[in-house]
């Protein structure tokens, strides 16, 4: 089902498709015209925790795909760095816990979106953003 999950998971002694994360198995990937994009396969309340990001791994400098840290550094999670943008996101990084958790309610088969400017303080590579709220700020740079 989620490829990325099987990369993470290639110790012998995990069951093949088993999850990686505890919170994997309410979220899926799906591929699509623009790309592998982070859904919710199950509702969420507000305020829920969505995914641990215990395993992380750190990267010198931003790119499409890192989390910027608010003490420095650029982190990645392969199940994170999926989430789509959005101005109005369902989501928010919470570093201290080390976790992220829902906004507002998210039901079944929505995308999962975070704010990349609520981390990062700028774009590896900006873009228009179309995410349909009407805060939506357009140009993320
Ligand atoms: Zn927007």
């Amino acid at each position: 089902m989620v490829e990325v999950l099987r990369r993470r998971g290639g110790s012998a002694s995990r069951p093949a498709g088993a999850p990686v994360h505890r919170a994997a198995s309410a979220l899926i990937l799906r591929t699509g015209p623009t790309g592998t994009r982070l859904y919710s396969a199950r509702n969420f309340r507000p305020g829920e925790r969505v995914l641990e990001l215990a395993e992380v791994t750190w990267r010198s400098q931003r790119d499409g795909e890192t989390v910027e840290h608010p003490f420095g550094g650029h982190l990645y999670h392969p199940i994170l760095a999926k989430a789509a943008h959005s101005c109005e996101p369902n989501c928010r990084v919470d570093f201290t816990r080390r976790a992220l958790f829902s906004t507002m309610a998210i039901a079944t088969g929505e995308a999962v979106t975070t704010d990349y400017r609520s981390t990062d303080r700028r774009m590896s590579r900006p873009f228009d953003c179309h995410c349909g709220s009407r805060r939506c700020r357009g140009r993320i740079s």
